[in-house]
């Protein structure tokens, strides 16, 4: 499935909710989000027959998201159901990691392969503030029980912002020394929540950590290993460096709208449609992808949308 600009389109990110167990200051209103009709929010049938039609169209890796998709009730048939699909070669979840203790046996059973689990910060205090009441100790809780149910290549996302997490840098590259796993820093964007005041560039990983040499990149991210270290370091940059070009993925919403680009208002929606219907609007929607954002000119993205309706 290729885009207007020669671009493959192969990953699809899939939220299955809009709900989250955290606040985190950058992504949530502070109340949180009024639950919604059931009816307003894609069935579990409906997201696996969305995630088949985009596999038919030539997606290969399906990525479920949110929200905090761990609290959505049914998250295993979805998890199930998405794996069996033909043509899904890699179903990855994005987390906070705190439910992680009773669900992560289950969902390795149920196919999931990879996990990317959400922590900004080593320092109990610092989670409770940016999470609005969130308990460090439960996050890394989730950590290990991920490792003990045998998921490997677990990735770490940090959110970097300045006056925040910026003098935490060592220690996360520490981590990606000692363990093998991959911190993957991210470059704070103005979407929802997300102002520009904390930005801080990515560049800032490699500066205060020399000792880092570059490996090969992956997908959109730069790398970068620590001598003798067993993981390795990532850096997102959406902002310092546009990583555009290289973008493969589409995303569609917990309600049933298919997102071009993370940054642009432009929504088809998928609700109702079956079969070829579906995969036609699949199509259009890989089709549609602008050639980049505009986050950097105008200072705002254009979602129309936070983080936790879209899906990171
Ligand atoms: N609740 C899950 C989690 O936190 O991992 C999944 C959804 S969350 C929206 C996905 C990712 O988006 C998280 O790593 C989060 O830190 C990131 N994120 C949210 N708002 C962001 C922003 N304004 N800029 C950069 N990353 C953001
Ligand atoms: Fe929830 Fe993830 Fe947003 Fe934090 S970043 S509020 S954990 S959806």
């Amino acid at each position: 499935m290729r885009d207007g600009y020669e671009r493959n389109i192969t990953y699809l990110r899939l939220s299955v909710t809009d709900l989250c167990s955290l606040r985190c200051r950058y992504c949530m209103p502070p109340k949180g989000v009024p639950k919604r009709d059931h009816g307003d929010i894609c069935s579990v049938e409906e997201l696996v027959e969305i995630a088949r039609a985009a596999a038919d169209c030539g997606v290969r890796k399906v990525r479920l998201t949110g929200g905090e998709p761990l609290v959505r009730r049914g998250i295993l048939d979805i998890c199930r159901g998405v794996a069996a699909i033909p043509g899904v070669e890699e179903l990855c979840l994005t987390t906070n990691g705190l439910a992680l203790p009773q669900l992560a046996e289950p969902l390795r059973e149920a196919g999931v392969s990879r996990l990317n689990v959400s922590l900004d910060t080593l320092r109990p205090d610092r989670y409770a503030y940016m999470t609005r009441g969130g308990r460090l100790e439960e996050a890394f809780r989730g950590l290990e029980a991920a490792a003990a149910a045998g998921f490997t290549g677990t990735k770490l996302n940090v959110v970097l912002m300045k006056a925040f997490n910026e003098d935490e840098i060592p220690d996360f590259v520490s981590l990606a020394r000692r363990y093998p796993i991959e911190v993957r820093f991210i470059e704070l964007m103005p979407i929802g929540e997300g102002g520009t005041a904390q930005f801080l560039p990515a560049q800032a990983v490699p500066d205060a950590c020399p000792e880092l040499c570059p490996i090969e990149g992956s997908g959109v991210a730069r790398r970068y290993r620590s001598p003798g270290g067993r993981g390795t370091v990532g850096l997102i940059e959406p902002m310092s460096h546009r990583f555009c070009a290289r973008c493969d993925r589409i995303r569609v919403t917990a309600d049933g709208k298919l997102k071009p680009c993370l940054h642009s208002d432009q929504e088809i929606s998928l609700r109702g449609l079956r079969g070829e219907a579906l995969r036609e609007s699949v199509r259009a929607g890989a089709a549609a992808k602008p050639e980049r954002h505009h986050m950097n000119e105008t200072g705002r993205s254009q979602a129309g949308r936070n983080m936790h309706q879209i899906g990171g």
